[in-house]
């Protein structure tokens, strides 16, 4: 078991733990990783309110 040095997440094996200890090495990288997570969350939200325009627009045709 490796455990990351940064956080507590443990790995099996020492390249996946490699792999995740990037995420910590590089703040730059890391700030992007977060910046693409909120897009992508925001992308998401913005995908619910389209779904719940849409819906409203078909009640308004079923009437
Ligand atoms: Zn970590």
């Amino acid at each position: 078991m490796h455990q990351c040095y940064y956080c507590d997440q443990i790995f099996d094996s020492k390249e996946d733990l490699y792999e995740h200890s990037e995420i910590h090495s590089d703040s730059e990288r890391n700030n992007e990783i977060k910046d693409r997570q909120k897009k992508i969350k925001s992308k998401l939200g913005s995908k619910k309110k389209l779904l719940k325009k849409n819906r409203a627009r078909v009640r308004i045709n079923q009437i």
